[in-house]
Formats: C-alpha cells, sequence, structure tokens
C-alpha cells in the first residue's frame, strides 16, 4: 500500500553521526544482523571502497527496511558540502528527512547548507538530536540553536531521562510513557514519580506550540485544557507535513537509542508518496501533472546509476502508474528507449527481485544501459519529461 511507504533521507552535517544512525536502523528492522561501526569500515550503506577508505559518505545509496508493516526506502544523502550535487540529486526523490544534529554542537555550517537545499525542495522533515550520550550534550541549548539559525518553530516530543552517561531513556510526551533501553532493546513503561511534574511542564509546551498552529487542536485545548494524545499525533503529522512545525526527538545512535521512537516518528509524521503533491512534467509541450497512482501512466526519475557486481543498478523513484520486469520504457531526453530486464528492492548488502514496481516506490533496475542520473523514464505512449518536483518556480528545460 502506497500509503505505507516512507521515501525517506538523512541530512546531517558531516560527523553528526547519519552513518552510524542509517546502520542502526538498518539493525533494528532487522535488514543487517551485524551492528557495523564507522571507525572499522564495516558500515554497509557506505558500500563504496573510496568512500570507506575517506570515512565519510560521498555516494548515496538507497536501502528498503520495514518497520511495523511500512516500507522504509532510505535515501542516504551525502552530507559533505563538496558534494552538495549529489545531496539536490537525492532531495528531489524524497518525501521527508530525519535532520540530524549533535547534541554538543547544535546547528553546524553544513546543517544550515542541507536545511536550506530541504527548504528549496519542501522537503518535510523531523529532526533527531543525536550523541546525546556525550558529554557535554546540551539538550535545550540544541534546540536553541536550531530555533535561532534555522527558524523553524520545535516541537520538543521527547523528554529526556538521564545525561551523557547516565542517558537512559525518554519521556514521548505525546503518549506520556517513558521509552528506555535495557540490553538493547526498547522497553515501554510508565512515567515515574520524578519526572511527572516536568513531563506535565514539557508537555504543556508543545500542546501551546501546537494549539497555535492546528485549528482541531486548539478547539480541544480550548474545551479540555489539553489535547488528547491522538489530537495532538494528528496535529504533529500535519505540521510536519506542511513544514510549520519542526519535531525534535532525542537519542544516541551509537549506543543504540532512540531508534524505535525515531522510527515510530517518521511513521506517524512524515509523508506518504500520497500525501505529496502530484510531480509535473512536460507532456507533447503541456505541463502535465502526475499522481501516485498506479492506474496512471508509469513515469520514474533516475537518481542513482552504480556499477555493481550485479550489474549496472539503475535507482528510479517511481511517480505514477507501474513497470512489469522486461518491459520497454523512454528515456524521454535522450529520446532512446531501454528493456528493464531485472527490477531489484536493495536491502543493504542484499536485493531481492521484484515482477513489478509501482507508484510511490524507490527501486534498483538492471537493463538500461545509458540512462543518465536526472533521466525521465516513462511508458513511451505517455512520454513527461519529468521538472524537479515540488520546487517553488521550477525551470524545465525540454531538449
Ligand atoms: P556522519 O559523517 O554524519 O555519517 O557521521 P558518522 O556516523 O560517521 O559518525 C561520526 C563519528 O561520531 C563516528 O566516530 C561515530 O562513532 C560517532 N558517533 C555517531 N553517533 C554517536 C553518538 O550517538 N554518540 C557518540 N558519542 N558518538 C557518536
Amino acid at each position: 500500500m502506497r500509503t505505507n511507504i516512507r521515501n525517506l533521507g538523512i541530512l546531517a552535517h558531516v560527523d553528526a553521526g547519519k552513518t552510524t544512525l542509517t546502520e542502526r536502523i538498518l539493525y533494528a528492522t532487522g535488514t543487517t544482523h551485524k551492528r557495523g561501526e564507522v571507525h572499522d569500515g564495516t558500515t554497509v550503506t557506505d558500500f563504496d571502497s573510496q568512500e570507506r577508505d575517506r570515512g565519510i559518505t560521498i555516494f548515496a545509496a538507497a536501502v528498503s527496511c520495514t518497520w511495523d508493516g511500512h516500507r522504509i526506502n532510505l535515501i542516504d544523502t551525502p552530507g559533505h558540502v563538496d558534494f552538495s550535487d549529489e545531496v539536490e540529486r537525492s532531495l528531489r526523490v524524497l518525501d521527508g528527512a530525519i535532520v540530524v544534529f549533535d547534541a554538543v554542537a547544535g546547528v553546524e555550517p553544513q546543517s544550515e547548507s542541507v536545511w536550506r537545499q530541504a527548504d528549496r525542495y519542501g522537503v518535510p522533515r523531523i529532526a533527531f538530536v543525536n550523541k546525546m550520550d556525550r558529554v557535554g550534550a546540551d539538550l535545550d541549548a540544541a534546540v536553541a540553536s536550531i530555533r535561532e539559525r534555522l527558524h523553524p518553530v520545535p516541537l520538543v516530543a521527547h523528554l529526556p531521562i538521564g545525561q551523557e552517561n547516565e542517558f537512559v531513556g525518554v519521556v514521548d510526551l505525546v503518549e506520556m510513557c517513558t521509552l528506555s533501553w535495557v540490553d538493547g532493546r526498547c522497553v515501554e513503561g510508565p512515567v515515574p514519580e520524578a519526572l511527572q511534574t516536568e513531563a506535565q511542564r514539557r508537555r504543556h509546551i508543545l500542546e501551546e506550540a501546537v494549539a497555535e498552529r492546528h485549528p482541531a487542536a486548539m478547539e480541544e485545548f480550548c474545551t479540555d485544557s489539553t489535547i488528547s494524545a491522538a489530537t495532538l499525533a494528528t496535529a504533529l503529522r500535519d505540521l510536519t507535513h506542511s513544514g510549520e512545525g519542526l519535531v525534535v526527538l532525542r537519542g544516541s545512535a551509537y549506543r543504540n537509542r532512540g531508534i524505535e521512537p525515531l522510527l515510530a516518528a517518521v511513521v506517524a509524521y512524515l509523508p506518504s508518496p500520497l500525501d505529496v503533491p502530484p510531480v509535473q512534467g512536460i507532456q507533447d509541450g503541456t505541463v502535465t501533472q502526475r499522481h501516485a497512482d498506479p492506474a496512471e501512466p508509469f513515469a520514474a526519475l533516475v537518481f542513482k546509476v552504480v556499477a555493481t557486481a550485479t550489474g549496472r543498478l539503475t535507482y528510479l523513484r517511481v511517480y505514477s502508474g507501474m513497470i512489469q520486469k522486461g518491459a520497454i520504457v523512454l528515456d524521454v531526453e535522450a529520446r532512446r528507449t531501454e528493456r528493464v530486464a531485472r527490477i531489484l528492492r536493495v536491502h543493504a548488502d542484499r536485493h531481492t527481485e521484484l515482477d513489478q514496481a509501482s507508484a510511490g516506490d524507490i527501486v534498483a533496475v538492471i537493463g538500461p544501459k545509458s540512462a543518465r542520473v536526472g533521466a525521465s523514464l516513462c511508458a513511451p505512449k505517455a512520454p513527461l519529461l519529468l521538472e524537479r518536483p515540488r520546487v517553488a518556480n521550477p525551470v524545465v528545460s525540454v531538449a
């Protein structure tokens, strides 16, 4: 189901912990069975050897994992400023993003540049303040620096339990429960007596910020002096989708703390392909919209091409229609047809073969020999040259 897909990027300043977080997400979702470590070069998303050697994420890779009945397609975007072209290419195909901040450093220069790029592409975001275990981790200062330098309305959804080495869990301020990490597992429990007052105070701050911006939440707030968990969750989702608020979560990727609540927030607050505006393109000289509907003609954008031992993997974001294994597609700009011999879903270091792929999904195909990054692949009878999705006043150059 398309509502169960999240096409997601992780954006961060280099060193904020994006690779480690990606790794932990793959581990938590059962996509990998061994935790990779950045410092020993075993992370699975950074599979390019040059990237391993340099210890930074240069080449974006897309991996699929499942969480709570949802397919999360994780597009690993590079954080290094020299490669911002690649960041932009990846942003074209995302429906939402996690922005990772360092709990000690707060907003760093590259966080600002990726933030602006995400603004440009209208990508809804949630924030993950990472490295909560580090000495000097300052929760409120990190949130203040996000507010001051990036100007979103932070909607802080977690009250941390313990600091630095003693960071053992969070109070989820929406559900008003604790999530703590015991023997590497996330365990839910009631809010302890000692944290009740502070949790209530923080929940009230969250409710006020949400009520100010969301009519249904405001109505409940005025009537009941509080907002129910269900309305609060809906409001947080709506505010995330519209970009009017930024849900802020906390954790430590390295210590594997906060990953499950983050995944729950991805599912709850970030949009599915059906929640984002339809993609636009030029068909026969006319601006045409395509919806994330399998019944519409096939249209996809190539956002990554990687030479691997399996073959030339052409990564596609399918915007509309369906594609079957063996289908002939048109590379619109190159005016060339190509055969899609195989369709793969890539899960970090392995893949599964698919018979078809459908609107909203991200897959890799083998067969197209020359389709380049940025190419529009379409049903030959309905050629659509895709624009950059969701950019204000997009410029379309027709070849
Ligand atoms: P990236 O450049 O954003 O991909 O960051 P990495 O994932 O490569 O992490 C940079 C460094 O920070 C590595 O040495 C990680 O082990 C370390 N790191 C990542 N997450 C955490 C965390 O939660 N706590 C601490 N203390 N270190 C972390």
